[in-house]
This record gives C-alpha cells, structure tokens and sequence, in this order.
C-alpha cells in the first residue's frame, strides 16, 4: 500500500528505531507463542475450532476479509458470556513461549537489535501473557504494535482495531513501511506464521515463516500461492542474495 493510501489509525505507534542496523518486528500469536491465543479463546470459549478453521480458510481464499471475520471469532467467546478480565487468565494459564525466544531475546538485547511485537491481537491479553512468560518490567520494556479492546462495564467486549478501515483490521505493513522511507533504514526482519501477517509479507527486507509440521501454516501457504511477487528488489537493496524459497 502506498503512503498516499496508508489506512488511518486509531492507536499511536511508538517511535522508529531510527539508529540501528537491524529492526526485530514479529508477530505474536504463534510465532513467538506456542499457540495463537486467539485461535485457543475461539476454540475453547468461543464457537470451536470447526467454524474457526472454516474462517482462517475464507481468509486466505479472499472470500472475506481478516477484520470481519476474527472479530466474527472473538465476539462469539463474548457471546458465550467471557469477561475479558476472564480471558487474560484462561490464557496465562495456556500460552507459553516458542523454546528458542528467550535466547533470541537476549541475543537481540545484547547485540542492539529491537525487538517489536506486530500483532493482530489485543495488546492488553498480550501484555498479560508476557508478563506471566518473562516477568513484569521486562513485558514492559517490550514495544507492542497490536489492535486494543473496548472493555464495558457490564463485561462484555470486543477488539478495537487500529485500521478499522484496512481489511486486516491492523495493518502490518505500516509498521514496515515507514522504515523504507528513512535515509539510512535498518535491515527490517519480519517473523510470522499466519493469515494476519499476509498484510507484512511483501514488505519486510527478510521475512521468516515459522516452520509448524504437523499444524495449519498459512502464512506458508499464502507465501506459495505468491512466490514470484515477492519485492526482490529490496531484498538486493541490502545485500541479501534470497528467494522467496529461501525466505522460510
Ligand atoms: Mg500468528
């Protein structure tokens, strides 16, 4: 998407990271967690696993967009008379951390690197999550781009999107693009595993598809169905001899 057509949002971003060689933006659900938390609420709490596989699907075939359709999975878990409060603790009693992003982390601490959150998930269930995983002040210090939740009083809820315009609710790409437009950009790396990082897949300088045998991975999927429209150009730009099948 272009910066003319750039959708607004609703959420403040924070700062770029306009000084370093490399920029960490990852996605959450799945790549950096075992599991996608929203899939695990719809699954357990909400409509079950059979409609919500039948969602991602009409996802990826374009039938409907991210945006209606994940809100349609999240709001029968609030159907279903979930609480958000609720919500927070069903998945800090279920999410855990991929084994290896701890130590990626700390490599990343050590060697200058950020590392962003770029999720379509709500950042308050994430921050919940996080701290549970790697304690308060660490959760903290970790950089959110994600979606919000309206929270009512008598408990019901339901996601808040940044892009509410955009198809994909939030729209990963702009928190890749404004990189590429800096005189000296870092070399963006992008990490994910699903429908909700298609927006990102076109635009990162590398983009990492999370290897999940024996589960559903659309990202790789949708990665198939595209090869060739990748944006090799950039790819060049920083040096990077990669093809889209080398990419994942
Ligand atoms: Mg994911």
């Amino acid at each position: 998407m272009s910066e003319e057509e750039a959708p607004h949002s609703t959420l403040p971003y924070p700062p770029l990271h306009q000084d370093k060689k490399f920029v960490v933006l990852s996605d959450w659900d799945g790549t950096i967690t075992n599991r996608d938390s929203n899939d695990y609420m719809t699954d357990h709490l909400g409509y079950g696993q059979e409609k919500r596989r039948q969602g991602n699907l009409e996802i990826l075939s374009g039938r409907v967009t991210f945006r209606d359709a994940f809100k349609e999975m999240l709001d029968s878990v609030v159907a279903n008379g979930h609480r958000f409060d609720e919500c927070a603790e069903v998945l800090k009693q279920n999410i855990t951390l991929d084994v290896g992003f701890r130590d990626f982390y700390d490599y990343c601490q050590e060697h200058d690197v950020p590392v962003v959150i770029i999720s379509s998930g709500m950042a308050p269930l994430i921050r919940a999550v996080l701290s549970k995983l790697i304690g308060n002040e660490e959760a903290k210090n970790i950089e959110i781009v994600a979606n919000d939740a309206d929270v009512r009083e008598d408990g019901s809820w339901s996601i808040k999107y940044r892009h509410p315009t955009s198809g994909f609710g939030h729209d990963k790409s702009q928190a890749i693009l404004p990189y590429r437009r800096l005189p000296n950009a870092p070399t963006v790396f992008f990490f994910g595993d699903g429908v909700s990082d298609m927006s990102a897949a076109r635009h990162a300088d590398l983009l990492f598809v999370k290897k999940k045998p024996g589960a559903d991975n659309d990202l790789a999927a949708y990665c198939t169905r595209h090869r060739g429209e990748v944006d090799y150009r950039r790819c060049f730009e920083v040096g990077y001899r990669v093809t889209f099948d080398t990419m994942w």
